[in-house]
């Protein structure tokens, strides 16, 4: 492609004459050498060794029909059934003027008559040639992702959509592919195995789409989009497409989720139906097993029901529907637990649909990139709340508040984080930053950096959710964190499940190890409180001890408290 691009700037390109009769590659050869850098054969044996040799520098051949064998029509079709000689231009020369419309069918780009016509004929067809075949190749190369050959995404859209457009009312399945950890195979099996997957998965939908028509492109790094002529069976075909694109990839252990927005007779844009067959495809979480969804009614009320939430937001924020619940944090290290700190959790007290839970419009504020502004007013009112506590009871109580993996890509996130403690007349240790552990996970690089930058400023930061992340060992000891959070999940049975309780001792092994304390979270009976003491966990979150509360319920529960309160 850049070599292309290079030799479009103006080098000089190279012509290859090939033709039995000397005389007529020297007439060729005389009216060309001045713009042209000419090369000859004088048989198709020669032309042929020279064309596989040479093949990257050659930008057009013109080639004699009849010589003895192998002649022209050989040639041409040599040339034209070899991708790698493919996008080499031919001229045909012959004085016999039937056989033109065989070669165009060919593939000949164009033809040339004997005897040769005046010199800036030939010129000018030779130069239209070479144009065209560049101008196509560069066409078809920023058209087509390298690695599998398939549309790149912008083509492939407005490919589909001008297909829409011309084919009328035509049905259109949306199919999604996206291959299940597919970062995981490339840090376990390396890059090439990776390009190797990605490359034979290309290849089983190319086919695909080949036989069913339609469209086909490579998404994003692991994902591939399908858009096809509508199927009703598609449903009871997939599993035998999936099975065959499987077996092309041997014994690898690779396994992809499917979402399909199969064609309702609706008149959708593309885009859309793909942001449903993509809804499907995320609405399958199991991402270690291959398996595939329908977008459907279900899921399309849900979908309607996300829109509403996501438009309600400013005026939500404008009229202080959101509200922030704090839950106290218990340190049970000593004699008698007492409050160490609190956790900020928002909630949504929506004037049409209720008190909604955080679990809900959380993960969808995220993916349309809203979340910061949420995330702001809440740690804004933690700031105030932490304040008040100090101004009203005189204690100093930190408070938690949870970070979106978003916000952390946010260059401003330290002044911003800055800008409100200070605002609000605390300091950096006072409002403590929770980090999931997967956020580590995405680009860990810039996460460590901005993380270290936030500590430096003064921020203790927990780690919540551990154990559900992927850090090794080795990551968790380079990473900037003052707590490990354990995620909730292995507090659940640790009481009734061996297996589990040993995970958790590990954990606090690790904790040890880093020298930080534990914070476990959900924990809501006192066997579970009783035996994380004695594990050596330091504090307790759950609703053993208080369940979020609003800010007024939470200061009455300081209020009662408080004389076992650090002052
Ligand atoms: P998380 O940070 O892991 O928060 C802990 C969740 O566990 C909270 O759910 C809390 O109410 C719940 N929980 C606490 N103790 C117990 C217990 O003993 N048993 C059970 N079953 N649950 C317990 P919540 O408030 O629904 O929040 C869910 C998630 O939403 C949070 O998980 C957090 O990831 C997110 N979230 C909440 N508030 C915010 C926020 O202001 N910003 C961001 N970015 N995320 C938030
Ligand atoms: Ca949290
Ligand atoms: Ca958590």
């Amino acid at each position: 492609m850049k070599e292309l691009l290079e030799r479009k700037k103006g080098l000089r390109r190279k012509v290859l004459i090939v033709d039995d009769e000397a005389i007529e590659r020297e007439m060729l050869g005389d009216m060309l050498s001045d713009l042209y850098e000419t090369g000859y054969a004088g048989n198709g044996r020669e032309a042929l060794d020279t064309i596989r040799d040479e093949s990257a520098a050659i930008s057009l051949i013109l080639l004699d029909l009849y010589m003895p064998k192998p002649d022209g029509y050989d040639l041409l079709k040599i040339i034209r059934g070899d991708p790698a000689l493919r996008r080499i231009p031919v001229i045909v020369l012959t004085a016999e003027k039937g056989s033109e419309v065989e070669c165009l069918q060919m593939g000949a780009a164009d033809f040339i008559t004997k005897p040769y016509d005046a010199p800036e004929v030939i010129r000018a067809r030779v130069g239209r040639s070479i144009e065209l075949a560049e101008d196509s190749v560069i066409i078809h190369e920023t058209q087509r992702d390298e690695l599998t050959g398939l549309f790149n995404k912008e083509f492939f859209f407005e490919y589909g959509k001008l297909l829409d457009s011309q084919n009328g009312n035509t049905p259109m399945d949306a199919v999604i592919v996206d291959i299940n950890r597919f970062r995981i195979v490339n840090e376990l099996y390396g890059r090439a195995y990776g390009d190797m997957v990605l490359k034979k998965i290309g290849v089983g939908i190319h086919s695909l789409v080949n036989k069913t028509g339609g469209l086909a492109c490579r998404f994003d790094s692991n994902s591939f989009c399908l858009y096809v002529p509508h199927d009703e069976k598609l449903r009871e075909k997939l599993p035998d497409y999936i099975s065959q694109v499987r077996e092309t990839l041997g014994g690898a252990r690779i396994t992809v989720r499917i979402g399909v927005y199969s064609d309702d007779g609706s008149t959708d844009e593309m885009e859309r139906r793909f942001d449903r067959a993509k809804l499907a495809c995320r609405k399958l979480r199991n991402t270690y097993s291959t398996g595939f969804n329908f977008y459907n009614s279900e899921l399309h009320e849900k979908e309607l029901y996300a829109e509403r939430l996501i438009s309600d937001i400013d005026t939500a924020l404008a009229e202080g529907q959101f509200r922030v619940w704090f839950q106290p944090k218990y340190d049970i290290s000593g004699d008698k637990p007492r409050i160490a700190s609190a956790e900020a959790l928002v909630r949504w007290a929506h004037p049409e649909f209720g008190m909604i839970s955080p679990g809900i419009f959380i993960p969808l504020f995220e993916d349309n990139g809203l979340i910061h502004k949420l995330d702001s007013y809440v740690w804004n009112n933690a700031a105030a709340e932490i304040k008040r506590l100090r101004d009203s009871y005189g204690i100093t109580l930190p408070v938690s508040v949870n970070v979106s993996r978003v916000d952390i890509f946010d260059p401003r996130l330290g002044d911003e984080l800055t800008e409100i403690v200070t605002a609000n007349g605390i300091t950096e240790n006072e409002l403590l930053l929770e980090i999931t552990e997967s956020a580590y996970t995405d680009d860990s690089r810039q996460i460590i950096d901005t993380v270290s930058a936030l500590r430096e400023r003064g921020f203790r930061i927990e780690m919540d959710d551990f154990g559900c992340g992927y850090s090794s060992l080795n990551m968790l000891t380079s990473l900037p964190l003052d707590a490990l959070k354990l995620d909730m999940k292995f507090i659940r049975h640790i009481t009734d499940r061996p297996k589990d309780s040993r995970l958790v001792s590990i954990m606090i092994e690790i904790a040890r190890l880093l020298e930080v304390p534990v914070i476990a979270e959900g924990v809501e009976t006192r066997e579970q409180a009783e035996l994380l003491k004695k594990m050596g966990c330091d504090i307790i979150q759950g609703y053993y001890f208080s369940k979020p509360l609003p800010a007024e319920g939470f200061e009455a529960l300081i209020k009662t408290e408080k004389g076992g309160l650090l002052c």
